[in-house]
């Protein structure tokens, strides 16, 4: 483990930099990325800023976006890559993960607890809310000027990984930190907007059509909805349409942990699991291979729904405290 110090010395050595995020990228990872490569690239540095998958339209208005390059990584002679936002190596992606097996220095700031990526230089702060706090200070340490279109990446990163301030990982620097891009111009009612007052209808129908999976285990505390292929299909949404499914789940009076089966690939499903006070759902998305915070986590499970829900829903009502 590094310091913020150490990781600013690298990245002021490095000429060539390539900054990636994670597989299904949400606001922590492109605004984390787009900010500290806008940063570099004030600094004179040659930035690529990507990851392996589509960007979600709720993003587009993130200043830089369209210089962010989506699929397999673009060619360069990176003598750096970033990792930000990766608790695991299986969240960058196949391709990611072999591009960055062979580079010489690699760094790798995240704030998952047990963050699995092996970086030359790991910076890794469970305490912090967001990545974009980890960058906001890290553009302190190097004396960078934060511009205006680096602040709105920034405050993207806090208000979404916050849940708008809501989750118990906001701390009073938190509120510190935004205060100081407001200042610097970040129009945070109008990224409200964008984020949060532009779904589409396709987006309320498969909301409407999971709603009608809601399933409680007998005991009241944990609650599940299913997302299928043929959901989507059906109603026209799309992958991205399904953040945020998870929250219904866990909002009921009584309920612990919220989970949502989304079928990726047939026969393949990702499950998001929420906690609202005790269970420290990491753990619980650790004995099925994923990982992320105590509160929010996920992992990914092949077979037949059934056993799959089965599996999980029991392992999370032990984590409840509760008998099967
Ligand atoms: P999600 O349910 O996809 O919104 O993810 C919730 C949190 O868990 C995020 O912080 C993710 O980074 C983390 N996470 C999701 N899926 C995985 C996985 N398969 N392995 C490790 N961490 C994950
Ligand atoms: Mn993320
Ligand atoms: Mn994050």
């Amino acid at each position: 483990m590094t310091n913020l110090p150490e990781i600013a010395a690298a990245i002021r050595h490095s000429e060539s930099v390539l900054i990636c995020g994670h597989i299904m990228p949400d606001g922590d990872c492109l605004g984390s990325v787009l900010a500290l490569g806008l940063s570099l690239e004030a600094m004179g540095k040659k930035v690529v800023m990507a990851g392996p998958d589509p960007i979600p339209a709720i993003y587009e208005f993130l200043p830089g976006v369209d210089r962010f390059q989506t699929g397999p990584p673009p060619d360069g002679a990176y003598d750096t890559c970033i990792a930000l936002d990766c608790s695991a190596p299986e969240r960058l992606g196949r391709d990611y993960q072999d591009l960055l097996a062979k580079k010489k220095v690699i760094i790798n700031i995240d704030h998952h607890a047990g963050s699995g990526i092996l970086g030359t230089y790991c910076y890794i702060d469970t305490a912090a809310a967001a990545v974009g706090e980890i960058i906001f200070d890290l553009l302190k340490s190097m004396q960078v000027s934060i511009s205006c279109e680096t602040a709105i990446n920034l405050y993207t990163a806090i208000v979404t990984d916050t849940g708008s301030f809501q989750y118990d990982n906001v701390t009073p620097d938190t509120h510190r930190r935004i205060a100081e891009l407001l200042e610097i111009g970040v129009p945070g009612a109008q990224i409200n907007v964008a984020l949060h007052e532009e779904t589409p209808k396709a987006a309320l129908v498969l909301l409407r059509e999971a709603l009608h999976t809601l399933t409680m285990t007998p005991c009241g505390k944990v609650c599940w909805m299913t997302v299928t292929l043929e959901m989507l299909k059906n109603t026209g949404a799309l992958d991205e349409h399904t953040e945020g499914l998870v929250n219904y789940c866990r909002s009921i009076r009584g309920v612990e942990v919220g989970l949502l089966f989304r079928e990726i690939l047939a026969g393949t499903y990702k499950v998001s699991l929420r906690s609202k006070n005790i269970v420290d759902v990491n753990m619980l998305a650790a004995q099925f291979g994923g990982g992320g915070h105590a509160k929010a986590a996920g992992c990914v499970l092949k077979g037949a729904l059934r056993e799959i829900q089965d599996k999980v829903t029991r392992a999370a009502v032990l984590a409840t405290g509760g008998v099967l």
